[in-house]
């Protein structure tokens, strides 16, 4: 574990952002960190100092800045509409959920904020705890469709250890949800230090999207090695519907991966042969992270969406006895 000399005298986690990915090729993003320390031994963490960022979000194309403010211990991911009036808080718990297309969307307290998923992987995959997000738009930034943007910030701003231990969940049995469409998700024990993601990708034999499979033990390191960088992706024949929808109208094949009929990607190129089912595991991460605690335990996905990620992390929070009645449908 690298650490530098620290000016406030607290441990610094990850304290030297190394992210070099910039453009198409084998990523090279890390995170010095700790990847052999057992999380149940960890106490929870938040920022050393404000980052910021901004950028259009992805369906919206709404210019949006963002600060992650250092955070009590037991605050959570807590969003913070500053356009609004009064600032309404909106918290990035399950519970919160509001039903929308191809994104994770939060409302609270007269307040939304859309395309979370993203951020909430950064946040989870480099295990920050508690973080206040201040937003003066109603969508996250997209930055390039992965977390790096969001990943370069929390790194840049450095991580550090608050006194009350991380809430980490074990589940003792296994637990399901499916969907009509052949999708589904399941959490099973496991006994070792790091969550573990298995996702199946497979949209049919038409699609121009392959066929691939992933797994990964999830660390802050294999976080930032083989997920981070992973982009969000369209087939070409639904961007029609969606731009009709409204999404995406300011996006060209620069900024999305665009999987074309034949198979070729348009305007761009894959940063990994199998970037897309490393971008579910992204999504997946975002999604889980949203019933409130850490979990050690085997995630097991196949076609599994937003919407069903959400049904996890539900279960999650109700299992783990943090939930409440969720308000969204299965
Ligand atoms: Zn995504």
């Amino acid at each position: 574990m690298r650490q530098q000399a620290d000016p406030s005298g607290s441990e610094s986690l990850y304290p030297e952002p190394t992210l070099k990915f910039r453009s198409a090729g084998q990523p090279t993003a890390t995170a010095g960190s700790r990847s052999s320390a057992s999380q149940a031994a960890l106490s929870q963490t938040t920022l050393k100092k404000p980052a910021e960022f901004s950028g259009p979000g992805l369906f919206h194309g709404v210019d949006a800045r963002v600060r992650l403010l250092p955070a009590a211990e037991n605050t959570g991911i807590m969003f913070r509409r500053t356009d609004l009036v009064g600032k309404p808080e909106v918290p990035g718990r399950v519970e919160y959920v509001r039903s929308a297309a191809r994104r994770t969307v939060l409302a609270a307290n007269g307040a939304e904020v859309e395309t979370v998923e993203h951020l909430m992987a950064a946040l989870a995959g480099l295990q920050v705890d508690n973080c206040v997000v201040e937003i003066n738009a109603p969508e996250v930034p997209s930055g390039d469709g992965s977390c790096l943007m969001f990943c370069d910030a929390i790194l840049n701003s450095g991580i550090q250890q608050l006194s009350s231990p991380r809430k980490l969940f074990r589940p003792r049995e296994a637990h399901a949800a499916a969907g009509s469409g052949g999708e589904r998700i399941e959490l099973t024990p496991l006994y070792g230090d790091a969550p573990s993601f298995c996702y199946q990708l497979d949209y049919g034999t038409e699609s121009p999207v392959p066929m691939c499979s992933f797994s990964v033990d999830l660390t802050p390191e294999t976080f930032m090695r083989e997920i981070a960088a992973a982009r969000t992706f369209v087939p070409e024949d639904e961007i029609e519907t969606l731009q009709r929808m409204g999404f995406g109208r300011h996006l060209t094949g620069r900024d999305i991966v665009v999987f074309c009929n034949d198979g070729t990607i348009s305007d761009n190129s894959l940063r990994w042969a199998d970037e897309p089912v490393r971008h579910k595991i992204l999504d997946c991460i975002g999604d889980l992270s949203l019933c409130g605690l850490s979990f050690v335990g085997q995630i097991i996905a196949s076609k599994s969406g937003h919407r069903l990620n959400h049904v996890m992390a539900s279960t999650v929070s109700m299992i783990s006895g943090r939930g409440i009645a969720v308000r969204h449908a299965a």
